[in-house]
């Protein structure tokens, strides 16, 4: 197969699965970036003595056509870096937090972890463990799966993210709305990509709430959509910074953060006003159209524009090109989540999508589904190891019911939380206290979990930890007890399918003795409830998967032996009757329609069209706390050089990029007596940390823009690597969440800044939380 659209010589590559190449085995298969990404790109390894000496972008692979980012360029540094873990290590409960540990044999550590397990489920109840993950480490089916059918509880949870501010939000307004997921069109559903005659060039792609160049989140990658422009696309890009792709568009909404569900209810109404719609498509393919029109109506561009700080005259001309472009395609990201009003703004959004028609077309929103229908993330078979009793035990399930919809497995993260703090007390469900941990992928003090010194002593005051990593982290000094180095890429055996075509990672290379996560989880399943196991091997459950929850008819060994794998791909599905149960033509909603209003959510106490609520700490909603803190925060952007918390142990990554930057334009500088470069205190209500300044003249003056996920892995680890000095979460809140359950305000808080100086440095935030007592202030708690 050519794969077409890239500028490769492909003559040079090869298309099989590995060759010889002087001293080099090479072989192709599927990187997950060191150690985390949402993708999984095709590579080249180049090994010599059972060591990988080379990384290359693999031309043949239609995914990524070639193209690496830096992270995985810089892979070996990754792979072979002192730091990994090499072997299980146990530590005494009264060490926790200092650098005691003692090596085991796995055998020790699955003894350990069998006999607390067995102990805890007796005496307290299978649901009294959780099983937490984070983002992007090839674990969120693996993990679930581990957590139903080895641990037998209903509490898988992401690890502290306030709100399930990723990805939750999204797939479950899709999925009551859509009947399914959406995303925009960059052809990359197929094989020969850019050049198929099927897919036709969006002339307009809407970027809201992400910047893909630097992310490449949710199995979407950057790099197609600059190929998009190259061939045409012009972009709308709602951003609250200026960066690559805002600097390239047509029209650039440079929002107040927080803000979005008004832009859009207002390009609604501007699209609806001046009848710009599909109504042919809304006509056929909506439900209520006449409710989201009222919904809209007041919420004019005029109106807008004093709530998002952007000129009226933009949001009407954005909206009309939006409105009459063809094909449009709506690509929406994280930061739509990480607000109180995830859920109407993704309501909003999709009406969007579906007023203008721009549905399963070529160019458009794509309904998507994972390759061969194969069921990963909580899909279909996934809970069949734990009654309908524990489910009923689920945290968070009956306090919100939005989360039966979606990615809807999972207990609610801030429940969860509340859950430790209170012993059970707070529980939605049956009383139960925690007692276990079992963390496998995931970083939370360093990265996701809002309020991170509030969630230190929660997960310091669990009885028992497991933590499943790479390296040391912040979080596994903190509070493990047991913990079990993970394999990287290419050090274990998987397939990989977020959405779409279906890949292999195979196992080319060992690290010590790090396993790789499935083979844990098997293990783990092998151990505890050997009758939920496929098998012994990560291959018996890769193949179990693809032969009883997947419509491929090939096994594992085929697909490594073709690395990558494309279903036939269908536009038009609901036209086609591709999308229902029943085999009839629609979407897989209950009036087979889009539902633009959506009467379950009115059913269960929530509003059926979107609406606009003001950030709850913003310059309007809390005019005096406005006063002490004048600053608008935004946080979490994306670099090129980190995944989150990790790889700030890479020396030539870190060359890159030393230190904590926070963004802020040049005159709000000026104005505070501030310097590029300077080191200054970012400080609310709740706490403070420390970053440097790196101006930005396109982001609004009264807007500042923090990283998230920094700790300093060169420093002491019994200090925990001083995870709390330059950690932007010890300002977000946890508990303070929209009513659907989703969205925390990791996108619109308040702040100020001020410069760091020897006089106001004397107690570091990280010695605050661990020798002071932690941060003072009045803790939320879930209403
Ligand atoms: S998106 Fe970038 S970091 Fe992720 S797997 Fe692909 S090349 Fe690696």
């Amino acid at each position: 197969m050519v794969v077409k659209g890239n500028t490769y010589n492909l003559e040079l590559y090869k298309d099989m699965y590995t060759w010889q190449e002087g001293d080099y085995q090479v072989f192709r298969t599927t990187q997950w970036s060191a150690p985390g990404c949402h993708n999984g790109c095709g590579v080249l390894f180049y090994v010599k003595d059972g060591k990988v000496e080379k990384i290359e972008g693999d031309p043949q692979n239609g995914w990524n056509c070639g193209t690496l980012c830096m992270r995985c360029l810089d892979i070996l540094e990754s792979m072979y870096d002192e730091n990994r873990l090499k072997y299980p290590m146990k530590r005494a409960y009264e060490d926790r937090g200092k650098n005691k540990w003692e090596r085991i044999t796995w055998d020790e550590a699955y003894d350990i972890i069998e006999e607390k397990v067995r102990y805890i489920q007796k005496n307290y109840g299978h649901e009294s463990i959780i099983a937490e993950i984070g983002t992007g480490r090839n674990v969120w089916w693996q993990v679930p799966w581990g957590c139903f059918a080895g641990l037998q509880s209903p509490n898988q949870t992401g690890a502290f993210l306030s709100g399930d501010s990723c990805y939750s939000p999204r797939s479950s307004i899709l999925a009551l709305m859509s009947g399914e997921y959406l995303t925009s069109d960059m052809s990359q559903m197929l094989p020969d990509r850019y050049e198929s005659k099927e897919w036709v060039v969006p002339e307009c792609i809407t970027i809201w709430g992400c910047n893909p160049i630097m992310s490449n989140g949710d199995g979407y990658l950057g790099h197609w959509i600059v190929e998009a422009m190259k061939r045409g696309s012009e972009l709308v890009m709602v951003d609250p910074r200026i960066n690559w792709l805002s600097a390239k568009a047509k029209h650039w909404l440079r929002l107040r953060p927080g803000t979005d569900a008004a832009l859009a209810m207002a390009i609604l109404n501007v699209m609806i006003k001046e009848k710009l719609c599909d109504y042919d498509f809304i006509e056929k393919w909506t439900y209520g159209f006449d409710d989201i029109a009222k919904a809209v109506e007041d919420m004019t561009p005029a109106r807008a524009s004093e709530i998002c700080w952007i000129p009226e005259q933009d949001i009407i001309d954005a909206a009309r090109f939006m409105a009459t472009a063809k094909p449009m395609a709506m690509h929406w990201g994280v930061a739509i989540d990480q607000q109180p009003s995830a859920t109407p703004t993704g309501q909003a959004l999709i009406c969007i999508a579906a007023v203008t028609g721009q549905i399963d077309n070529p160019g458009g929103s794509l309904v998507t589904r994972s390759a061969y229908n194969i069921s990963l993330f909580s899909q279909e078979g996934f809970e069949d190891n734990i009654t309908e009793e524990q489910k009923e035990k689920r945290l968070g399930m009956h306090k919100y019911p939005m989360r039966g919809t979606g990615i809807s497995a999972m207990a609610h993260t801030d429940v969860v939380l509340e859950s430790i703090e209170t012993d059970g007390a707070s529980n939605d469900c049956e009383q139960y206290p925690i007692m276990m941990q079992w963390m496998q992928g995931c970083n939370p003090i360093a990265n996701m979990a809002a309020e991170a010194p509030r969630v230190y002593e929660a997960i310091c005051k669990v009885p028992f930890n497991v933590v499943v990593d790479v390296v040391m982290t912040p979080t596994a000094m903190a509070c493990a007890d047991l913990l079990l180095p993970a394999a990287m890429g290419s050090e274990r055996d998987s397939i990989r399918a977020w959405w779409w075509p279906l890949r292999a990672i195979t196992k080319i290379t060992d690290y010590y003795e790090a396993h790789g996560d499935e083979q844990i989880l098997l293990d783990l399943v092998n151990r505890l409830n050997p009758s939920a196991a496929p098998g012994e091997e990560v291959k018996d459950w890769v193949n179990d998967l693809l032969a009883n929850h997947s419509e491929a008819d090939f096994d594992f060994d085929y697909l490594k032996e073709k690395v990558i794998v494309w279903p036939e791909w269908h536009y038009y599905k609901h036209e086609k009757g591709l999308l229902r149960w029943d085999g009839e033509p629609g979407f897989n909603t209950p009036t087979g329609k889009i539902e633009l209003r959506v009467d379950w959510l009115e059913a269960n106490g929530l509003s059926p069209v979107p609406f606009y609520e003001e950030p709850h700490e913003s310059p309007y909603s809390t005019p005096e706390l406005y006063k002490e803190y004048p600053l608008v925060l935004t946080t979490g952007a994306r670099s090129y050089e980190y995944f989150h918390s990790e790889h700030r142990n890479l020396p030539s990554i870190r060359a890159f990029h030393p230190d904590p930057l926070v963004e802020v334009n040049p005159e709000t500088c000026k104005e505070l007596g501030l310097e590029e470069g300077d080191w200054v205190w970012i400080e609310n209500q709740r706490s403070r940390c420390r970053q440097r300044i790196k101006f930005n003249p396109g982001l609004d003056k009264r807007v500042v823009a923090a990283e998230h996920g920094w700790w300093f892995p060169e420093s002491d680890p019994e200090r925990l690597f001083n995870v709390f000095d330059s950690n932007i979460n010890n300002l977000t809140t946890q508990c303070d969440i929209g009513k659907s359950g989703y969205g925390a305000a990791y996108k619109c808080l308040l702040c100020k800044i001020y410069k760091c100086t020897e006089e106001n440095s004397v107690i570091t935030p990280t010695a605050q939380v661990l020798d002071k007592g932690g941060f003072k202030y009045e803790r939320k708690r879930l209403s």
